[in-house]
């Protein structure tokens, strides 16, 4: 008999190997749930050392009747699905997992980018149609000598600004009000107030979180600041853009396009006005996603997991002063 016992909650992934992998190095075995339910995670992980869940609902009922329980791991960065007062109460480590995606979802809001400059989703479409029009009603215009700004500056836009370099860009604008300027120049960028990057920038990127203070924090107002050849990429949150704003910009032509992954709400609805535009990219929130990302995501929860069994500190924790106490 395995010496730890780690129960996955909710599943959705083809494979459980990489868990089963990583858990082995500690001698705990992997059994998997598929938990909907408060209840059915309580029932499931009654008897568990470690935990890692995706979305069931770890809430205060199902922690309180763990009976040896000592972490709680997520699947990605988010944790509102585990109530974190209660598992601190306990002592349980809660560990998260973050970084697993910068390469991806800079390379998303590349590929958005590229997409909306090269027009390359409605061209498809034109192909397809039998359509063979090289001049354009649609100019396109050179990407060299142009003016990029990302609004946030942390892992994900620092990324992608190594990305860009190749492309001759004339300048590369920041707004990120706690990133100081002395931190921003010598990486080759200049920070700026958010009106002056949103008049002055011909690709607008947006990398910061969704907080009380970034929702909606592109809306009419902003857009009208935004030069008519603009384009927009969303690759954070939906609703840092106000969705209505969003959609008349586009419609009245006071911007040029938009590549968007993320969206107000989450999945669109299947009336989404954006649905009707030519001059908008469209993904599924899947800026993340790619098979090594996907790996490193399911390797690193069970890692997380594995460390604090082994009595080591998670690679990731969001309540460190349970370890402090320890
Ligand atoms: P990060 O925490 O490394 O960086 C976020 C940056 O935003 C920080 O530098 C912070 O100072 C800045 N910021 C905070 N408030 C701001 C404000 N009001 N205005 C401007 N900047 C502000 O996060 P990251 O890993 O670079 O991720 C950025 C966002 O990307 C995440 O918050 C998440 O919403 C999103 N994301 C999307 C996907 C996807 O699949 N599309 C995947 C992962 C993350």
């Amino acid at each position: 008999m395995a010496k730890f016992k780690v129960v996955i909650t909710d599943l959705g992934y083809q494979s459980y190997q990489p868990e089963k992998d990583e858990l082995a190095k500690v001698d705990a075995e992997v059994v998997l749930a598929e938990c909907s339910t408060e209840q059915e995670v309580a029932q499931a992980c009654k008897d568990a050392d470690g935990v890692i869940t995706r979305a069931a609902p770890v809430g205060a009922d199902a922690i309180g009747q763990m009976e040896k329980c000592r972490v709680i791991s997520r699947y990605g960065v988010g944790v509102d699905n585990v109530d974190i007062p209660a598992a601190t109460a306990k002592g349980i480590v809660v560990a998260n997992v973050r970084d697993y995606y910068n390469e991806e979802v800079s390379d998303h809001a590349l590929a958005l980018l590229l997409a909306c400059v090269r027009r390359i989703s409605s061209r498809d479409r034109q192909v397809r149609a039998g359509m063979w029009d090289i001049g354009a009603k649609e100019p396109i215009y050179r990407i060299a000598g142009k003016t990029l700004g990302l609004i946030g500056y942390g892992a994900i836009a620092r990324t992608l600004h190594r990305k860009v370099k190749g492309f001759n860009l004339a300048e590369v604008l920041v707004y990120d009000p706690y990133v100081p300027a002395e931190q921003i120049a010598p990486a080759g960028a200049k920070s700026v107030e958010l009106d002056e990057l949103l008049n002055r920038s011909d690709y607008i990127s947006i990398h910061a979180p969704l907080t009380d203070s970034t929702r909606h924090m592109i809306g009419e107002k902003q857009f009208e600041m935004m030069k008519p050849t603009a384009i927009l990429v969303n690759t954070s949150r939906g609703p840092l853009v106000d969705p209505d704003a969003l959609y008349n910009a586009l419609k009245n032509g006071q911007i040029a396009s938009a590549g968007i992954d993320v969206y107000e709400p989450e999945p669109p609805q299947k009336d989404c006005k954006l649905f009707e535009l030519d001059n908008v990219v469209l993904t599924d929130h899947a800026g993340w996603y790619s098979e090594e990302s996907q790996l490193a995501l399911q390797q690193l929860a069970a890692r997380n997991v594995a460390l604090v069994l082994s009595g080591r500190e998670p690679l990731y924790c969001v309540n460190p002063e349970v370890i402090k106490k320890q």
